[in-house]
């Protein structure tokens, strides 16, 4: 049974609905029941029961406080009734792929969590902007700026909000270089060097371009990117890449192996990257005038060391990056405030992501970023 409304809680809905009419963002308004807690947590639904979901996100919903997991889109209903039971949700929130757009009936779930190959982001987020929810959709948000602009307009007609996953930005090591950034106290970092790669065993969905639009750079390099993107607070204007021999190219008949790029900022600025998966890196480093910043292993979920010119980055360990990222969604809906973390950031970096292998693909030519 739902709960009775109280008047301030239909006041405000009519304050959402003006808010709504005049084309600002909407949110799910039965979601905002008090003034700063949600009378019950904001209901998530999982779409893809794959490794992400299975190893990360479903634990991090059960230690995060304003959301909860409150139904699955999989494609095995058998999977679907094990979650249910484990995560105590009813197996009328359990949905297919293709029967999404029910959920537009289901008041429990406010956000759709995106977790399907990235080939399919676009699809999976469209759907869920369709019937009317809020979305987090992985990384790389999709596997071409098209896509991204197609997401961003599907969330923006329907009046939610969009975020992608990238859990680094609730990391407090990864906070300290936006700190930097933010406060110059060592000024601008001029020369950045960063690499994220690790050796495949055995070939999945990720070496190959249908499901995962390339290879590592979709799946690593993207988070280089970021990094060079957090330390200097800009968006790169111009790439040279090269990609390198493979080792196994049964192996990724496709999609790149490993990939050597340089990123060019408006300033001067510089980063050296790479990616690979026939390799092991994990680290970043950014140089200024008055000191440096450096951390590895960047990239993990736990397990992170930083340091600076002025010694260790010394943090509280943190539980999970993944249940900080969700609440900080789900506080950012209650608030009506725009996600930290929006789609136009994965737009962003696929917009990188395209002048790299452009520039790859003109054997190294220089070539600029098109916003
Ligand atoms: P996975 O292969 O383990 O899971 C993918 C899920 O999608 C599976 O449940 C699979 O059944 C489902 N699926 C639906 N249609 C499919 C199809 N046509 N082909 C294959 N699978 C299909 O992958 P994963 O590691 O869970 O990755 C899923 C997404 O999450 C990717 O976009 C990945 O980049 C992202 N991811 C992000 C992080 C992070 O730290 N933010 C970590 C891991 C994965």
């Amino acid at each position: 049974m739902r709960t009775p409304i109280p008047a301030s809680v239909s006041s405000r809905r009519r304050f959402l609905a003006q808010l709504s009419a005049a084309g600002a963002l909407t949110l799910a308004p039965r979601a905002l029941f008090g003034a700063d807690q949600p009378a019950r947590p904001l209901g998530v639904a999982l779409v893809g029961l794959g490794s992400y979901s299975t190893g990360q996100l479903g634990p991090a919903l059960k230690l995060t406080k304003l959301c909860r997991l409150a139904g699955v889109v999989t494609g095995s209903p058998e999977k679907g009734k094990r979650w249910a039971k484990e995560y105590g949700f009813p197996e009328t929130s359990i949905y297919s792929y293709d029967t999404m757009a029910r959920m537009a009936d289901n008041p429990d779930i406010d956000i759709v969590y995106v977790v399907t190959p990235n080939s399919l982001h676009a699809r999976d987020t469209i759907a869920a902007a369709k019937a009317g929810k809020h979305v987090i959709c992985e990384k790389p948000m999709a596997v071409s700026v098209a896509e991204c602009d197609a997401m961003i307009a599907a969330c923006r007609e329907a009046k939610v909000q969009l975020s992608i996953g990238y859990r680094l930005h609730y990391d407090p090591f990864h906070e300290e270089l936006r700190r930097l950034q933010r406060t110059q106290e060592f000024g601008p970092f001029m020369k950045m060097d960063g690499g994220f790669a690790f050796t495949m065993g055995s070939k999945v969905w990720r070496a190959e371009r249908k499901w995962a639009g390339g290879g590592p750079l979709m799946d690593l390099g993207v988070y280089v990117i970021q990094e060079a993107c957090m330390a200097t607070g800009a968006t790169p204007m111009a790439i040279t890449a090269k990609e390198r021999p493979k080792q196994r190219p049964d192996f990724f008949v496709d999609v790149e192996e490993s990939l050597d790029w340089t990123m060019e900022f408006a300033n001067g600025a510089t980063a050296v990257c790479y990616t690979s998966y026939n390799d092991n890196r994990n680290d970043f480093r950014a140089e200024a005038k008055g000191g440096w910043y450096e951390v590895g292993p960047a990239y993990s979920y736990n397990g992170l060391r930083a340091a600076t010119s002025r010694g260790p980055v010394d943090v509280a360990p943190l539980k999970s990056q993944q249940a900080l990222q969700m609440d900080g969604f789900a506080r950012a809906i209650l608030d009506r405030k725009p996600s930290i973390i929006p789609g136009e950031m994965g737009r962003r970096d696929m917009t990188v992501v395209e002048a790299i292998y452009a520039s790859a693909a003109a054997g190294g030519k220089r070539v600029e970023v098109k916003a």
